[in-house]
Order: structure tokens, then C-alpha cells, then sequence
């Protein structure tokens, strides 16, 4: 068998081409030195994998920004905005600045041009430049650089497998700028795609994967018809030396089975991690020439692999095919951290327990060596490891959490009274006015406020004044606030980093790493905390800010935390037991909080949730079982308390459409949506289902610097007010302010109380 990569991250183990972009964007770096920090990147992860026993190491999973912006350019798909018109009344050719153009929102001049829209990765937390189509889209090689990196590649000394977008998948990740069947355009892009493969075959390139990861999707007839028709086009037009392997990842394609399986392709590669049961269709159908990819260990988690287990899986399937068996990561490892031997700091359960991109590629050739060698020495070395590391997870588990999910009961997960009795009980107590005014929770962070935080990381400062300083700032939001009007106030959030890491910071069962990063968009990279083990809240997380928030004015001060399904997909989360636990050990622990902030006088608490549309399966058909127990997860937060206690949540996105049900279910007392940049039409859904809650419609856009004037959001609220009774409607911003100035948020706050108190006196 052999050993096969489908992409390796590019970012680099430090961070490296982050650190080299932005210089390069501010101008302290050359064009040559980006381009010497790229080709050094490529070199040392191509010679890892060559290590690791990959013969065909991966091109085209680099870019400077986003893989789909480099195939864009590749095959001239560059919005007109973004590029310049030369003398002659031709283009101008298109080089690295204009990808930076497009991503960040620059025409050839430096003026402000629109950047493309940014959208997530399938279902990943990675996000891809969406390409834009024309109707009259000429498609033709117009960029180099997968060739030069093929070249680059071949130079070192490797042998290279070019790893592209397919053109049906490229074609349903684009957006068309007026109405047409973007179909329209594939036998031409199908063109382009045959002249690439050409170029290829002339580089001595033998392999080259072609990734359509539409497959996992629902796909109609007419795009299974694309499919059918793309490689059957491919396969007769390709240079008969060139060989390709179709790989498909994010979950299974055994709904497409026959139709995958007839297609003319030399390899096929499957994602057994997400859906190991999809492969015995495909083994029985596979052609006597054809190759199988199987996709074995993890690209989109950070735990060591149970390669025993997975060795002893294998193990019948290789003696089958032989040679004809490539063993892989499921899909690109673009979405794991590159390298853990630069941890020095793990805690002693994460210790000898993960394995990241670099790792996961020794863990093929540790597959390898079981399957070929199983009685060897080295091989007992292997299984040792693997039992061990069992060994200790199971002796770190937390039987008093593991009981307490057990023994949940329906009850758990509801409140005292349905909301139209809870409602009549808030109100009386919280008396507010009609179109009450709040804000998402953070408030500016200032550089003054992350020095502080940072100093106090580095332990510059001791605990006494870093809260002694976090509590003057405290105090001079709520003045703010204050001063402003706002009637239900926020303490801002000014001690949080970031609104996952800062929970998880604080259970048990949840780690962290220093170089864990992963690319996001651009030089943009997250961190994610690793949910190792049971988890548990030690003690109180927020209720000490909020309490003191709250001893300063008498106007209600509304409790700030994040829910348990964004904790869960903005984490790395353990494999051995179901994501459904696992929220709901995490709910449990954010009910625990909001029972503390209830006892400690708080009567109003924002569980958020930006992140509950992401954890969607990409097939629909799976979506209703996903929806019930994260629906679930985030009642059982929140039920501990009175029927007088608000339940605020926040969702900053703007599609409900298709999840309104699950979002009534949710059952919260308020909850507060993106609306403002859709001006106010995802209302609908909640209008069509005569949602019966509280909403609060973000009046202005906070991702832009502009400041809303009074008469926008008058306009904006009355047109939420013909869709949503005026007694149901809060009025609020988008999302948080953590990224603004005071000077934008306090004039934006100004207008949005001033346009409010406009509308009471019509209503
Ligand atoms: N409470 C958080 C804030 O205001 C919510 C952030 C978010 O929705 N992404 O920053
Ligand atoms: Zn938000």
C-alpha cells in the first residue's frame, strides 16, 4: 500500500506565512522575501511528508490566501473591480497583489473596491474567496503559479500530485453575479480543466486529485449530471499518461455510490473517518485498474489515532488490493494544527495524546508498518503506545459528570412555564419600557485594555490590580452606558480574549495549545481549546464581573456567556464519546453558571450561540437530527431558572429560513440577529412562523466604521415593526462592539437611542 497526502496546512508551525503577509501588506517586507518565506514554507512540508513516507507529495494546497482564490485566478476568474486595464485597452495580467486585491477589497489604484464574499468551507471553519461568474465568463489559464510550484516541487526532488478544486464543485462554491444556471458555463470551464491537465502531463506529473467535495452534499440530477459528464469529458480529453484521482471528503457519498463509482477515474479517494460505512459499496463496484484512497485518520482533528485499531481494519482490504490501497488522511490537513513537537507547555492529559498534520502522516507509515510487519518489534512499540494512551483516557474520566448527563430527564430541559407565562413575570419585574435597547455584550477593546490583559498573562501584573484596573474600566462602560440611556446594560466584556477560549480557560476537561493554530481566512488563524476529557465547571466563571457590573447602577446588567454548542464547534473536541454528550456536559456547566448569576441577582442572561448554524451536516437530510439535541443542549443551559430570569441569545448570522422551527424550540425569552445588512428581510421567517419571543433585529452593521444615522434605523425599525409586533421587538446593534472605537460606538449608540425613542412616541 501506499501512504498519500491530500494537503498539508500551509500556514507553517510558528505561523510563519501570517507573519509574512502582514508585513508584507504593511509594507516592511518585499515582494521577493513573501515569496522566499512561501518557497521555504512549501520546501520543509514537502520534505516532512517525503519523511513520512508520502511518495507523491501534494501541489497546490499553498496559497498566499485562499486555495479557491488561487484556481480563480488560475483560470482567469477575477472580478473587474479588483484588476487594472492597461494601455492597449487589455488587462493587466494577474500576479499575487491582485489576489490580495480581491480578499481585501483594493482596486488596482488602492482605493476601496468590494472584496469578494467570504463564505465557510463546506462544513468547516475554514473560508474560501467565492468566486464570481458572469454569464459570459471566458475561462483560460491566466496564473502560473501551480505550474512554477510543480516545478518548485520536481527541483527538490519530489515526485508531485497536483491537488485541485474539480470544476463541479468549483462551479457550486461560485455565486453568479445576474440570474443563470452557473451549468451553463461548464463545458467551457471543462475546456480550461483539460488544458491544465495538458500542462501537467507535459511537467512529467503522473497524478494528478481532483477534490469535489459537493459529493457529500444532496446533489439534483442535473449536478449529478455534471458530475457524470465532467469526468467522463476529462477522462476521454486527458493525456493518456496523466492519471486522476477523484477525492471526495466531509462525509459520506454512498448516496452517490453508483454514480461515483461509474465514472471513469483511476483513484478514488473516500472520507472513512466521517463515514467508514460507505466504503463496501465502493470496494465491490471498484474497477481491477482502479485505485482506493482510503481516508483513515483524521485531517480535521488534533487526537493520536488508534492505529492498532485501524491497522487491524485494514488489514483484509490490503491483502485485497495490494498496491492498489493508498492510506490517507481523510481529507486536506488544512484544518489541524502543523506540528505538536513544538508544544512545551501541554498539561499532563494532553501529553503523548495528540497528533497534529506532521504527526498524522507518521501515523500512516505506523499503519503501514503494522500491516506489513505485524510480529516485528517495532510494531509492538506501536500497539504499546496505543494502549497506553487508552489506558490513560479512560482512567482520566469524570464518573460524577458522566452520571449526571445520564440521569437527565425531560424535565431538565424545560422551563418552569411557557413563555407566554414567563414573559408576564419578567415583565413586572424588569419593567422596561416599550422597544427596550441593549447591546451584544463587548464593549471597545482598547490597546489599553489588551496591554493589561496581556501584561497580567505575562505576570507583569499581579491579580489584585489587574482587577482593580479591569474594574475602572468596567465602571467607565457602565457610565457610558449610562449616559447613553441604553436601558439593559452590558458589563463589556473587557476581561475575555476571546469568547470560547475564555470558558474553556476555566473548565475542567479543557486545554489549550501554544501553536495550535489553524488557518481561518487569509493570515487570519484561530486557536481553538481542546476538549479532552468529562467536562466540568470548578467554580463560578462571570459571576464576580457581572455582580460588579451590576453594583453600580440600578438598570438591569444582563449576564454574558457562551452556549455550549459554540463552545463544542469552536473546539477541538474529543472522539470517544458523541458530540451530543459532549454538549451536553458543557450545557450542564453553563447552567451551573447561569443558576449562580440568578442567585447572585442577575435577571437577565445572554447565552450566545453564533456558532449553532455551523455544526449543520452538509446533507439536509441528516439536519433534523443534529437540530434536536443541539436545540436540546442549549435548553438544558438555560432551564435552571425562575420563570422571572430573561433568557437572552445571540445569533450573529442571517439565514433562518430553513431552521426557524429549531430556533423557536430553542424556547429563548430574547433573542438578538444580524439584520441590519439584509435590512431587516430574514424577519421573514419569523414572520411567517408567527415566532412568539422576544427578537431584537441588529439596527446597525457593526463590521463598518460608519455610524448609522437616526433616520436609517427609524426606517429599519419600523420595518421590523410591520413584520414583528412592536411588544415583541428589542432594539440592539448586530453583534458585539469589541472591534470598534469609542468614537464610532458612542455616536452609533446615540442615534440608535435617539431613533428608538422616536418610534415610542408614534407607537
Ligand atoms: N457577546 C459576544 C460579544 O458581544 C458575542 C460575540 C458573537 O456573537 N460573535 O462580543
Ligand atoms: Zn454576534
Amino acid at each position: 500500500m501506499k501512504i498519500s497526502s491530500l494537503g498539508f496546512p500551509r500556514i507553517g508551525r510558528q505561523r510563519e506565512l501570517k507573519f509574512a503577509l502582514e508585513r508584507y501588506w504593511r509594507a516592511e517586507i518585499s515582494l521577493f522575501e513573501l515569496k522566499q518565506v512561501a518557497s521555504e514554507l512549501k520546501k520543509t512540508h514537502w520534505q516532512w511528508q517525503a519523511d513520512a513516507g508520502v511518495e507523491l507529495v501534494p501541489v497546490g494546497d499553498f496559497a498566499y490566501y485562499d486555495q479557491v482564490l488561487t484556481l480563480s485566478a488560475t483560470l482567469n476568474v477575477i472580478p473587474d473591480r479588483h484588476r487594472a486595464t492597461q494601455a492597449d485597452g487589455s488587462q493587466e495580467p494577474i500576479d499575487i497583489d491582485t489576489l490580495f486585491r480581491v480578499a481585501r477589497g483594493r482596486s488596482q489604484t488602492g482605493q476601496h473596491a468590494c472584496a469578494a464574499e467570504m463564505t465557510k468551507f463546506f462544513n468547516t471553519n475554514y473560508h474560501y474567496q467565492v468566486p464570481e461568474l458572469s454569464v459570459d465568463q471566458s475561462f483560460e489559464i491566466a496564473f502560473e503559479q501551480l505550474f512554477d510550484e510543480v516545478s518548485e516541487a520536481q527541483q527538490l526532488g519530489h515526485q508531485v500530485k497536483p491537488v485541485l478544486l474539480g470544476p463541479v464543485t468549483y462551479l457550486y462554491l461560485s455565486k453568479s453575479l445576474t440570474e443563470f444556471n452557473k451549468l451553463s458555463l461548464l463545458p467551457q470551464l471543462l475546456t480550461v480543466y483539460q488544458q491544465i491537465l495538458q500542462r501537467f502531463a507535459d511537467q512529467g506529473v503522473s497524478w494528478v486529485q481532483l477534490d469535489e467535495p459537493v459529493l457529500a452534499a444532496d446533489l439534483t440530477e442535473e449536478w449529478q449530471q455534471a458530475i457524470r459528464h465532467s469526468y467522463q469529458f476529462l477522462a476521454q480529453q486527458k493525456p493518456a499518461s496523466l492519471k486522476i484521482l477523484l477525492a471526495s471528503y466531509y462525509g459520506s457519498i454512498g448516496h452517490h455510490q453508483a454514480l461515483v463509482s461509474a465514472l471513469s477515474v483511476d483513484g478514488l479517494h473516500l472520507d472513512l473517518v466521517t463515514a467508514p460505512q460507505q466504503v463496501e459499496a465502493f470496494i465491490k463496484a471498484l474497477g481491477s485498474q482502479q485505485i482506493l484512497s482510503v481516508g483513515v485518520i483524521n485531517g480535521r482533528n488534533v487526537w493520536a489515532a488508534d492505529v492498532d485499531v485501524i491497522a487491524d481494519q485494514l488489514a483484509e482490504l490490503a491483502t485485497t488490493l495490494g498496491n492498489r490501497l493508498w492510506i490517507a488522511p481523510s481529507c486536506s490537513l488544512l484544518h489541524c494544527p502543523v506540528d505538536v513537537d513544538v508544544e512545551t507547555q501541554l498539561i499532563s492529559p494532553l501529553q503523548g495524546q495528540l497528533a497534529f498534520a506532521k504527526q498524522k502522516l507518521f501515523e500512516l507509515s505506523d499503519i503501514q508498518q503494522l500491516i506489513n510487519d505485524q510480529d516485528s518489534q517495532s510494531s509492538q512499540v506501536i500497539i504499546d503506545r496505543c494502549q497506553q494512551r487508552r489506558l490513560a483516557t479512560a482512567a482520566a474520566a469524570n464518573q460524577e459528570v458522566v452520571q449526571r448527563v445520564l440521569q437527565l430527564t425531560a424535565s431538565d430541559f424545560e422551563r418552569h412555564s411557557p413563555f407566554a407565562r414567563r414573559i408576564i413575570a419578567q415583565q413586572q419585574k424588569l419593567a422596561l419600557p416599550l422597544l427596550p435597547t441593549t447591546t451584544i455584550g463587548s464593549f471597545p477593546q482598547t490597546p489599553a485594555i489588551r496591554g493589561l490583559r496581556k501584561r497580567w498573562r505575562k505576570g507583569e501584573i499581579n491579580d489584585t490590580d489587574y482587577r482593580l484596573q479591569l474594574e475602572q474600566v468596567t465602571q467607565d462602560t457602565i457610565c457610558r452606558q449610562l449616559k447613553l440611556g441604553i436601558d439593559v446594560l452590558v458589563h463589556g466584556e473587557a476581561e475575555r480574549n476571546d469568547m470560547v477560549e475564555y470558558f474553556g480557560e476555566q473548565l475542567d476537561g479543557v486545554g489549550f495549545t501554544q501553536f495550535g493554530w489553524v488557518q481561518s481566512y487569509g493570515s487570519r488563524c484561530v486557536k481553538p481549546p481542546l476538549i479532552y476529557g468529562d467536562v466540568s465547571r470548578p467554580k463560578p466563571m462571570t459571576v464576580d464581573w457581572a455582580t460588579y457590573a451590576q453594583s453600580l447602577t440600578d438598570k438591569p446588567v444582563k449576564g454574558m456567556l457562551t452556549g455550549p454548542v459554540t463552545i463544542l464547534h469552536w473546539s477541538f473536541a474529543r472522539e470517544d464519546i458523541p458530540r451530543q454528550d459532549i454538549a451536553n456536559q458543557l450545557a450542564l456547566a453553563v447552567r451551573d453558571e447561569v443558576i449562580d448569576l440568578e442567585k447572585a441577582g442577575i435577571g437577565i442572561i445572554q447565552i450566545d450561540e453564533p456558532a449553532f448554524r455551523e455544526g449543520l451536516p452538509i446533507k439536509q437530510s441528516q439536519w433534523a437530527d443534529y437540530l434536536t439535541w443541539a436545540v436540546d443542549a442549549f435548553k438544558l443551559s438555560a432551564a435552571g431558572v425562575d420563570d422571572a430570569t430573561q433568557i437572552h441569545t445571540h445569533m450573529c448570522y442571517s439565514e433562518f429560513n430553513d431552521t426557524i422551527n429549531a430556533i423557536a424550540a430553542m424556547d429563548a425569552d430574547v433573542i438578538t440577529i444580524e439584520t441590519s445588512r439584509s435590512r431587516m428581510e430574514l424577519l421573514n421567517a419569523f414572520e411567517d412562523f408567527c415566532y412568539p419571543n422576544e427578537i431584537g433585529p441588529g439596527v446597525y452593521d457593526i463590521h463598518s466604521p460608519n455610524i448609522p444615522t437616526v433616520a436609517e434605523m427609524v426606517d429599519l425599525i419600523t420595518k421590523a415593526s410591520q413584520k414583528v409586533p412592536v411588544k415583541q421587538l428589542w432594539v440592539n446593534p448586530d453583534c458585539g462592539l469589541k472591534t470598534r472605537t469609542w468614537d464610532e460606538v458612542e455616536p452609533a449608540l446615540r442615534n440608535m437611542i435617539a431613533a428608538t425613542k422616536v418610534l415610542r412616541r408614534q407607537f
